[in-house]
């Protein structure tokens, strides 16, 4: 087998870019994807619609990247969310922006993202190779020397001057994310920090099954742990089986699960009439009961009619009843202030993106270089750092990516 200037390890995101990015620069690249198709994350991205970046400032746009977005810092700068919408738009994938400044395909269509990354590696001379999982490195004298990879039929050792990780997290197994570079990592000597699943469903306590797809929205979720306000969101939610789901509940997951982790009371308060004060609700109320004499006859005009045992219970209101003073107090506060015990999360079968990975002391931030093995890179999601939903992990990925192949084709001119 032919030696490679430099051999990507998972043709996700990161994978596609890292490697177009260092071909158009004359590398000779290799490119291992283990599924039988590169990208199938970002074929089932944003629900099929792929959100691929956002238009927010910089300071902002780094203000929802965690665990410490200064790491990010210097790639974003290099290659930021505008640059990543050119660049598309220049492969010919016109972008439309909507509503939370999210940056979409104009076809609506994912996939059509992953086939232009695709069509546009391989135009710039990517050799991309399916079926191909990496399954270790061999290291001698602090570099690594190749990478040990099985085709289905036969292993096969990769030499190569560079060597760049992208294989992703631990969410959605089924894409082939199911964290095989946290493997390589430790084995080049890296730390790996704790991983759990993060923008992730939420479990109720005693769930009331009933609620099972209810969408509600132009509400505010609110986050409290050990009974202390923690953040807040405002938008839509939507509960699924076992708890809540939806992208407020999704925003505030990474917060809870932490809570959680730590053994902490986790409750999510939903305020339903978030444009209304108590008082205002109580002034409405009173209006409504000129025309309505039950409680429940009164709810069905607040609430939909899928959550109105739920917030009966909660309000601690008997339905069938004439509307009482107390009645509406209890309506009023409890329309403001619907609060969920949460008692759990979903797995990584379910989670958007995995929290944790490579530790960030250990990889220059200005080259994502490894600071243990001089020859060695990470991109994308397998590095400690992940973000809100909005577009900005598939950017985390492209960017740090990038910045990869940049350095490591300087690296390689100087070389020479
Ligand atoms: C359902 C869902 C929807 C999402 N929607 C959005 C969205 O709209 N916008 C957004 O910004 N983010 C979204 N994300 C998150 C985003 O998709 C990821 O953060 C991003 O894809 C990470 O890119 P990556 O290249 O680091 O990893 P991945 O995309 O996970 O790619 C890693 C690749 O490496 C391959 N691989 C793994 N191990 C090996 C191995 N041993 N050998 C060879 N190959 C290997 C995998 O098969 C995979 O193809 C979504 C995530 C999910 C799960």
């Amino acid at each position: 087998m032919r030696t490679y200037d430099l051999v990507i390890a998972g043709a996700g995101a990161a994978g596609l870019i890292g490697a177009g990015t260092a071909a158009e620069k004359g590398l000779k690249v290799l490119l291992l994807e283990k599924m039988e198709k590169p990208a199938r994350k970002i074929r089932i991205s944003g629900k099929g619609r792929c959100n691929i970046t956002n238009t927010k400032q910089h300071d902002d746009f780094l203000s929802h990247v965690y665990p410490d977005s200064r790491f990010l810092n210097p790639a974003l700068r290099n290659f930021s969310n505008f640059k990543t919408i050119e660049f598309f738009n220049s492969l010919g994938l016109p972008t439309v922006v909507e509503r939370g400044e999210r940056v979409f395909p104009k076809s609506g269509k994912a996939w059509d993202v992953a086939e232009c990354l695709v069509k546009w590696a391989k135009k710039s001379g990517v050799e991309i190779m399916c079926n191909a999982k990496v399954k270790s490195l061999n290291i001698e004298n602090s570099k690594i020397k190749s990478v040990n990879v099985d085709f289905g039929y036969s292993e096969k050792t990769v030499e190569a001057k560079y060597f760049l990780i992208a294989t992703g997290g631990m969410s959605y197994p089924l894409t082939g994310s199911t964290g095989d570079g946290y493997n390589f990592a430790r084995q080049a000597g890296h730390s790996i920090t704790d991983l759990h699943p993060s923008l992730v469903p939420l479990k109720i306590k005693n769930h009331n099954a009933q609620l099972n797809r209810l969408q509600l929205k132009n509400i505010s979720l609110s986050l409290y742990v050990d009974g202390k306000y923690v953040d807040d969101e405002f938008g839509e939610t939507e509960f699924n089986q076992t708890g809540m789901t939806g992208a407020l509940a999704l925003r505030l997951s990474r917060k809870a699960v932490g809570a959680l982790i730590k053994k902490k009371h986790v409750e999510l308060v939903l305020d339903l009439k978030p444009a209304l004060s108590y008082e205002q609700l109580e002034k409405r109320i009173k209006r409504e009961m000129e025309t309505t004499m039950t409680n429940h006859a009164l709810l069905r005009k607040l609430l939909p009619m899928q959550i109105i045992d739920t917030f009966a219970k909660k309000a601690n209101i008997k339905l069938q009843n004439q509307i009482s003073n107390t009645d509406i107090e209890n309506i009023s506060k409890s329309l403001k202030n619907m609060s969920f015990e949460i008692c759990g999360f979903n797995d990584f079968n379910e989670a958007i993106i995995t929290a944790g990975g490579i530790s960030l002391t250990e990889i220059d931030s200005k080259t994502m270089k490894s600071k243990l093995i001089d020859n060695l890179y990470f991109a994308g999601e397998i590095i400690n750092l992940d973000a809100n939903t909005g577009g900005y992990n598939l950017q985390i990925a492209f960017s740090t990516a990038r910045l990869a192949a940049q350095n490591i084709a300087i690296r390689l001119e100087k070389d020479l």
